[in-house]
């Protein structure tokens, strides 16, 4: 009907058992963490991936269920079962704009984007307690963690297109400023070594987040 909006303007991407593998392996090789599919209602706040460390029930091999001994505890990549491709474009980044990722790399751009935030070295709960200490003012905390976000963008960008430039878009002058400003002081916070990496193995059924072996990936079916 003209002027109403269609629900099939509303395009939704959604993850496949094919990608999810492609994925996992990523996640399994490149942060040495499981992948777990969430069903995009269940994340707290509007998101998309999230990186979960703390310890969650992972089956070594989900072949095998509970046995003993069958069972470890590991943080893990979190990663969207649907995705609203107008609600990936309007989410609001420091400095990078969403829209020029394509399409067909979202999904991937989003496990590098958590992959990078567990390589940077340090971790937002760094700047809380910094902050607690003192040793951060709260403003400088909002930076941080805002720095840390800009981190994990350019991490993904590059591991996608190595050659292309980031698309750089500002929240405002005055934040790029207060950027600037904070990375005078504080650049030591994102320069220390990469986290070292022990990459899980690859198999199927090797490292299965426990939900997963005993619920099944909610892959969505329909839209
Ligand atoms: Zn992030």
């Amino acid at each position: 009907m003209k002027g109403e909006k269609k629900l099939k303007d509303f395009k939704t991407l959604t993850i496949t058992p094919g990608m999810l593998r492609e994925l996992t392996v990523i996640s399994k090789t490149e942060a040495g963490l499981p992948l777990y599919v969430k069903k995009s209602e269940d994340f707290r706040e509007v998101a998309f991936a999230e990186l979960n460390f703390w310890s969650l029930p992972v089956c070594k091999d989900s072949r095998l269920g509970l046995i003993p001994g069958n069972l470890i505890e590991k943080a893990r990549i979190e990663i969207t079962n649907k995705i609203d491709l107008e609600q990936f474009h309007n989410t609001p980044r420091p400095n990078m704009d969403w829209r020029k990722v394509p399409e067909d790399l979202i999904y991937k751009f989003l496990i590098y984007h958590e992959v990078g935030h567990n390589l940077c070295g340090t971790h937002p709960v760094d700047f809380i307690i910094m902050a607690g200490r003192g040793e951060i003012t709260w403003e400088e905390y909002r930076i941080a963690i805002a720095v840390h976000e800009i981190w994990a963008d350019k991490y993904a960008w590059q591991k996608l297109f190595p050659k292309k430039r980031v698309p750089t878009k500002w929240a405002s002058p005055q934040f790029r400023q207060r950027v600037d400003n904070f990375m005078k002081k504080h650049s030591a916070l994102f320069s220390k070594p990469h986290q070292k990496v022990e990459p899980l193995p690859i198999d199927d059924w090797a490292m299965v987040p426990l939900e997963h072996v005993k619920n099944g990936i909610p892959f969505v079916t329909e839209n």
